[in-house]
């Protein structure tokens, strides 16, 4: 994913020693989208924080509320800031962007300091292309359309739709929704493209009139696959991932926090 290359582990352990010089890591928790490297997930569970998916992210920030007075949201700037503005009653001023490219992360020590969320500078090449003006030609083009779009789009296209989820809640959104009901949905392509040839008697749209899938994603396709079951069968073991010890003890730590979320 390339979302999660946006965050390396050097960058966020340059970042924590930020905060420490600030003395604001011991009230930070950082909560981290799944979509992220075993490192990042590692250094989470180590700094007391957990993992999210799209469909928890709410109630993991509202844990880490419970823990601590800051979260550091890594990688997704989006989703943290959608899920804290929409979801939790934040403003957007109470958000602030660390930019690992810059010193300090680009911010100043009163902006650490009176922030309460600290937003990675990530997001998903696939959900950031969805703009205002696809929402706007898509209602001028098809009136009564429904606009439904995942939390990792830009801020100002998930003000403006109808109905924002995670994939899960995109999926039952559109099993519910009536026959002959009109959608444009932003989030990746397969996905829509496989809704709306579940659901032939809705009409539905990708949100954005350019083609783009993700490119990550779709490496994993058909032939793969089949070559990696393949080669198991013949007892080759190919592409195989592994996970230094250490990271995966911490990594495991902060999964099981979000499992455990209330
Ligand atoms: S669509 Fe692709 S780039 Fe975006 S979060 Fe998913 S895997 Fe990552």
């Amino acid at each position: 994913c390339s979302m999660a290359d946006m965050a390396s582990a050097k960058q966020v352990d340059d970042c924590w020693d930020a905060l420490e010089k600030i003395g604001v890591a011991g009230k930070t928790i950082p909560i981290t989208y799944m979509n992220s490297t075993a490192a990042i997930k590692s250094f989470t569970g180590k700094n007391g924080g957990a993992v999210c998916t799209s469909s928890n992210a709410t109630r993991a920030m509202k844990w880490a509320f419970e823990k601590g007075e800051k979260i550091l949201f890594l990688p997704d700037q989006h989703l943290g800031r959608n899920t804290a503005v929409l979801n939790l009653g934040l403003s957007l001023d109470d958000c602030v962007i660390w930019n690992p490219w810059k010193p300090n992360g680009g911010l100043s020590e009163s902006e650490i300091k009176s922030a309460k969320v600290i937003l990675w500078r990530g997001h998903c090449s696939v959900h950031g292309r969805f703009s205002l003006e696809n929402i706007t030609a898509m209602r001028a083009k098809l009136p009564g359309v429904s606009i439904l779009v995942h939390p990792e789009c830009q801020h100002e296209v998930v003000a403006n739709a109808d109905v924002v989820g995670s994939t899960e809640m995109i999926i039952k959104t559109i099993e519910n929704s009536p026959v002959g009901s009109k959608w444009a949905i932003g989030t990746e392509l397969n996905l829509v493209a496989r809704l709306a040839n579940r659901f032939a008697d809705r009409e539905i749209h990708f949100l954005d009139k350019t083609v783009c899938y993700c490119s990550t994603m779709n490496r994993i396709d058909l032939p793969h696959l089949v070559w990696a079951m393949e080669s198991l069968v013949e007892g080759r073991l190919v592409n195989q991932i592994s996970v230094d010890t250490e990271v995966a003890k911490y990594a495991k730590v902060a999964l099981e926090r979000m499992l455990a979320l209330p």
